[in-house]
């Protein structure tokens, strides 16, 4: 049977699930989404998404369409089990009577989610490439016009990489779908937040871990020359966790496979995935 997905007020089959093609979505591009990892049944940091999905709405002129609890009610009913999940939910700006840029007056927003299961990432590290950021220039806003970041995405995945680490005017930003964190002398640094990046979610509750295991940390721009003098680079995000870059352009970063700090972060975040997990089941 087809997994069940929400849209717009009802329950139902993906298969059954269809919108118009006058949809805003569909035509402009024209919405916002977010991506919240559960485990154990459980959203993790549910109220940092909501707020940066209002955030992404007011930045397109639109309103939060549900409360927080109308939203985690419909989480609950889409998560099923206790494995790894993720909810993907999109707000689009909805059916508009005519294809016109200008932004309908009195049309209500399309909203879509719906739970599929996450696989656990790749814990030997990855390979990345620098890439020059061809995005426009409010990667702040989680908006589903994503064709730049595809684009970047697929052009390291064609050197056999597996993310590009995007680069504008010589400062390095994060990565297609993830943000960035380098090893410098001991400290953790990754660049602050701004119009430039999205403010991961995952980057915060790393930041957080890191200072609470006694990890310096520093938010700071960070230059195309310094990421060859890291001995280690992580990507972050909310589907692939903490991933350790362990070669950039063909060269290993540090020893060439995941480094120290990265350990210790990995560890706290799982412990962190857990005690989410053992919430959950206590109820
Ligand atoms: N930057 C970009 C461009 C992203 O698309 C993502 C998430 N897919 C991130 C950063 C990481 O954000 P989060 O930790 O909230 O998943």
């Amino acid at each position: 049977m087809d997994m069940q997905v929400y849209l717009n007020g009802e329950f139902l089959p993906l298969g059954e699930a269809k919108i118009s093609v006058l949809d805003r979505g569909f035509l402009f591009g024209d919405g916002v989404y977010e991506v919240i990892p559960v485990y154990g049944g459980k959203p993790l940091r549910l109220t940092e998404h909501l707020r940066r999905l209002d955030q992404s709405l007011a930045n397109i002129r639109m309103q939060p369409p549900l409360t927080d609890e109308a939203w985690s009610a419909i989480f609950d009913r889409l998560i099923s089990g206790t494995h790894d999940q993720s909810i993907y939910l999109q707000v689009t700006r909805g059916v508009a009577t005519k294809r016109d840029h200008a932004i309908p007056a009195g049309v209500a927003p399309t909203l879509f989610a719906m739970c599929t299961p996450i696989a656990p990432p790749p814990p030997a590290g990855i390979r990345a490439i620098t890439v020059e950021d061809i995005r426009w220039n409010r990667c702040d806003i989680k908006a589903i016009t994503l064709l730049a970041n595809v684009l970047l995405r697929q052009q390291a995945l064609d050197t056999g990489a597996a993310e590009a680490i995007l680069i504008r005017d010589g400062k390095v930003l994060e990565g297609a779908a993830s943000n960035i964190m380098i090893v410098l002398g001991g400290t953790l640094v990754t660049p602050p937040k701004g119009a430039a990046i999205l403010p991961g979610i995952t980057r915060d509750l790393v930041l957080e871990l890191a200072a609470a295991q006694g990890v310096p940390t520093e938010e700071r721009t960070i230059d195309l020359s310094e990421l060859g003098q890291a001995s280690e680079i992580w990507m972050t995000s909310s589907t692939r966790e903490i991933l350790p870059v362990i070669e950039l352009d063909g060269k290993p970063v540090g020893e060439g496979k995941a480094g120290p700090l990265w350990a210790v972060l990995q560890s706290a975040y799982q412990a962190y995935k857990q005690m989410l997990r053992e919430s959950a089941r206590a109820g």
